[in-house]
């Protein structure tokens, strides 16, 4: 960017006066400027309350999962993603586990983990025992932070103390376990964890520094199990093809890594589409895959007696429908509305059917037909649009690149010049 990124004062201009600085920075054209300062369906004002130094949104397509069946209610899924197949994979996927009843999913509850970080403690062991022994008054004084929640049922129930060797030296942690409830409860924790420090700092002697939740959110876990009929996946030997997918991912990082990464297009893509942390649920998935010590599949895929494909996802989804953008975002609302949600436990079992279909998906496509053909047509669209075909254009360039089976843009670029000169 000319003249600089240093931008004095760049917080304190109002959202218009922000993007003028922005043009005349950048040298954006007016063109440009509307389609930044364009904020969809977020209205700017909540956009200039949900994060700092607010010029503009960023929209992307939302598209409309159909044919989910999870734990015998039917769903219409959200799923706001600009990446293409998804929504499509997950509706197939959706409709092959409808023919064996659908998705099953069961959650651990709401709980997540606040850590408090103790250092500088003389006797670790000794500190460890007589935190534990006040663990009553340390509950009792997280629970002081937040009465609403402790009044739905919710709050801090128990903890666990546990000292780790370090680059520094020993130290002892303090985990609160609070029930979240509705909330994903970051915000909930990090106050119980912040309050509960200057008594563990009495109780163990030591200094505290860190007091912040865990993203590796395994008390708050879901599980998805769906039977895919053999005969309506393809057959047997997609079955096969599967298993050695599943196999190869088991043993191998590389694979595991874009295993994973196929469950997270589903989850994600409805984790954005109702306003939830992304980055949260990346990371307590990610860290959840390798609690062994080694880099896991979520999934895991079996043959039951009748030759079926049975797949099952087990992973953390700290999501929550009351805090965070779910409750401020109006996109965010209208989608938690289509889907008919009433708790966050639900909205966390629906994605967790979403991330096992799509898994499926991903890996009946690459046992059987290789994941480009599926993806070409929408990726042939792209390249069409991407050299400024507009219209009907786009179709027919895309059609002739996926029957010339050369979706590139020199080729596309060629088509639209020969299609504009006619
Ligand atoms: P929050 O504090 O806005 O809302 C939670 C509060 O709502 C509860 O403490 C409770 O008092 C109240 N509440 C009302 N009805 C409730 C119900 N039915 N169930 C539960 N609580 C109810 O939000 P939060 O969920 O604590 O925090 C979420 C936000 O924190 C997200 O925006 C997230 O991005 C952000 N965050 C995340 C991290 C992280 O993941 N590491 C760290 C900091 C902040």
């Amino acid at each position: 960017m000319q003249g600089g990124s240093e931008l004095p004062g760049f917080y304190k201009l109002s959202t218009e006066e922000r993007l003028k600085l922005l043009q005349k920075l950048a040298g954006l054209t007016e063109e440009e400027v509307k389609v930044l300062g364009n904020t969809g369906g977020l209205p700017s004002d909540i956009a200039n309350r949900m994060i700092e130094n607010v010029v503009g949104g960023m929209t992307l397509p939302l598209g409309i999962a159909t044919n989910f069946l999870v734990n015998g209610k039917d769903y219409v899924v959200p799923m706001a993603i600009e990446e293409p197949s998804v929504v499509a994979a997950a509706s197939n996927a959706a409709k092959i586990a409808r023919v064996k009843g659908g998705f099953k999913v069961t959650n651990t509850g709401p709980v997540m983990i606040g850590q408090i970080q103790t250092v500088g403690v003389r006797d670790p062991r000794m500190a460890a025992k007589k935190l534990a022994a006040r663990k009553k008054v340390l509950l009792a004084k997280a629970n002081e932070q937040d009465p609403m929640l402790v009044s739905l049922g919710g709050g801090a129930k128990d903890l666990n103390v546990k000292i780790i060797e370090s680059l520094k030296g020993p130290m002892v942690i303090v985990e609160l376990f609070v029930n979240c409830g509705d909330a994903m409860g970051a915000n909930a924790v990090n106050t119980m964890a912040e309050a509960v420090a200057p008594l563990v700092e009495a109780i163990s002697g030591g200094r505290v520094y860190l007091r912040i939740i865990s993203n590796l959110a395994d008390r708050r876990l879901v599980k998805a199990t769906a039977v895919f009929d053999k005969e309506a996946l393809g057959g047997e030997e997609v079955v096969e093809g599967i298993l050695y997918a599943y196999a190869f991912a088991d043993a191998d990082p590389y694979r595991c890594a874009t295993h994973n990464k196929g469950i997270m297009n589903g989850v994600v893509a409805v984790a954005l589409a109702c306003g939830q942390d992304t980055r949260a649920l990346e990371a307590g998935a990610h860290s959840y895959a390798s609690r062994s010590g080694a880099y896991k599949p979520l999934t895991t895929w079996k043959v039951n007696k009748d030759g079926d494909l049975v797949g099952t996802l087990e992973m953390p989804m700290a999501v929550g429908l009351v805090g965070g953008a779910a409750k401020v975002h109006p996109t965010a609302k209208a989608n938690v509305k289509i889907l008919g949600l009433k708790t966050a436990i639900e909205l966390a079992e629906v994605m967790g059917a979403v991330g096992l279909a799509q898994n499926f998906a991903a890996l009946r496509a690459l046992a059987s037909e290789g994941i480009q053909r599926g993806h070409m047509k929408l990726h042939a669209r792209n390249i069409a649009a991407s050299v400024g075909a507009t219209g009907k254009m786009v179709d027919q360039i895309a059609d002739q690149l996926v029957a010339e089976k050369k979706i590139r843009m020199d080729r596309a670029k060629e088509i639209l010049d020969g299609l504009s000169k006619k």
